[in-house]
């Protein structure tokens, strides 16, 4: 499929921050990719536009009963002033996974890439270059049929837009507070927890809610059947530095498969360290705070990359994590990590995908 490109016409007219204004999602480029999909025919159309408004039918089936499904990843300006993204086709891979859940159609992996190429090296003036700072790519499938009827969509738009975000540690790399929620759940077994999907996310904003205004960054969510094991914190997957061993929830349905989780059980392995993939309950958590055994805890994901937990709270009591201070396997792979992504180390196993 060729790619048409019609450029904006208003380049430079946007408002472009400071590097330490940026924050996250506040600040679009000037272009965006779509395409569109029609039964019968396939993907067709795909083009880049001047970044702009979509035109939506009140009865696209999106709006209604929620057939969506998106992606986060982020390019990197590196210090010859080229430009590469972070396993990219791990993020291809996971929403066509994403796609097939919701009953949408997977897209093409090599046009999937070529069209966030060919749109990031044309907004390529948009890749902030401070430390820390990146430019954010949100892909995005839509289904855009007007029917009200509960069934899949016949016709899709797919959409990329990028922005440029900010440091997520522009103070340090501090410890969060996490509040454990053994109310409400972010996923059951059966369910489309494993998809990123939007559904998903609104259902977590009341308990997000309730956890900041008592003063917590994030919840920790349990399982849904008995409450009793971890599955992820946030929007981000969960480990725990314990006995001297690194430990994160299995895959089972309920957990969104993270590239950083991914990412760090490679690393670890590689170091040699103990990594294993097996249930943890809550119990064991507060009891490895109590009596020290749980040496570090962080959640991972492309946001923050490594965000170590300080202290967490379970049925009304706080308990400090390993004094409440950042660790130091925590820090090793934020700086591993961050340095495979920005070019300034070696890349052994291939992630870094340069572009430009
Ligand atoms: C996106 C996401 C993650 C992290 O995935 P990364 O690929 O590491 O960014 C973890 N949990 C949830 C619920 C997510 O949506």
């Amino acid at each position: 499929m060729e790619i048409r490109v019609t450029k904006s016409t208003t380049i430079g007219q946007k408002p472009r921050p400071q590097d330490a204004e940026l924050g996250f999602g506040k600040y679009t480029t000037d272009h965006m990719f779509l395409m569109d999909y029609t039964q019968g025919k396939g993907w067709h159309d795909g083009r880049i536009e001047p970044y702009g408004d979509l035109r939506l039918d009140p009865t696209a089936m999106v709006l209604h009963y929620n057939q969506e499904v998106f992606e986060g990843l982020k390019a990197y300006h590196l210090p010859d002033g080229g430009i590469a993204l972070f396993r990219p086709e791990k993020n291809i891979e996971r929403m066509n996974s994403s796609a097939r859940r919701m009953v949408m159609p997977e897209i093409d992996p090599d046009l999937f890439l070529r069209a966030m190429k060919k749109l990031i090296i044309l907004d390529r003036a948009w890749v902030p270059k401070s430390e820390g700072t990146s430019l954010y790519i949100r892909p995005t499938m839509i289904a855009t049929e007007p029917a009200l009827g509960v069934r899949p969509s016949d016709k899709y738009l797919f959409f990329m837009i990028l922005g440029p975000v900010g440091a997520y540690y522009p103070e340090g790399f501090s410890p969060t507070k996490i509040y454990v929620s053994d109310r409400y759940v972010r996923a059951a077994e059966g369910g489309v927890g494993e998809a990123k999907t939007s559904g998903n996310y609104g259902a977590t904003l009341y308990v997000s809610r309730e956890a900041s205004q008592k003063g917590y960054t994030q919840v920790l969510w349990l399982d849904a059947k008995e409450r009793r094991y971890v599955e992820e914190v946030g929007t981000s997957n969960i480990f725990f530095f314990i006995h001297d061993e690194l430990v994160t929830p299995p895959l089972g349905g309920t957990i969104l498969p993270g590239v950083t989780r991914d990412s760090v059980l490679h690393l670890a392995g590689h170091w040699g360290l103990t990594v294993v993939e097996r249930p943890i309950s809550i119990e064991e958590v507060v009891d490895g705070c109590k009596g020290g055994s749980l040496k570090e805890m962080f959640a991972t994901g492309t946001a923050a990359v490594i965000s170590p937990v300080g202290l967490i709270c379970y049925k009304g009591e706080d308990f400090q994590v390993a004094n409440g201070q950042t660790g130091e396997m925590s820090k090793k792979l934020y700086d591993e990590i961050t340095g495979i992504q920005y070019g300034r180390r070696e890349d052994p196993f291939g992630w870094r995908y340069r572009l430009a």
